[in-house]
């Protein structure tokens, strides 16, 4: 959305007023400070009154960059386990000839 006070793009840090108004963090935090009046529409506000917004298609491109975030550590994760596997597989191999020999031995 665009703030209507600095007409700067804002996507994130939107901030909305009781009256129905909405503000970037920066423009909201002068109007506190400096007047107790929505400067839309002049209607008297407290700090109170203003409540960040949370927007569903943000917050729903966040969440699939939180999961594809954890898809990518839990395949690392699982990388790890296949490693470590590999190498229990590696040393059981290299313990086998000689549990080898013991049951030829047996074997004879
Ligand atoms: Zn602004
Ligand atoms: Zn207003």
């Amino acid at each position: 959305m665009d703030c209507v006070v600095c007409m700067s793009f804002v996507e994130n840090d939107i901030y909305s007023t009781f009256c129905g108004h909405l503000f970037c963090k920066q423009c909201v935090d002068k109007m506190i400070l400096n007047s107790t009046k929505c400067w839309t529409c002049q209607t008297a506000l407290n700090k109170a009154q203003v409540h960040k917004v949370f927007l569903p298609s943000s917050g729903t491109l966040s969440r699939h960059a939180e999961l594809s975030l954890i898809n990518a550590r839990m395949n690392k994760l699982l990388k790890n386990d296949e490693e470590i596997l590999k190498r229990v597989k590696a040393l059981e191999e290299a313990k086998k000839p000689e549990k080898g020999n013991v049951i030829l031995i047996l074997d004879d």
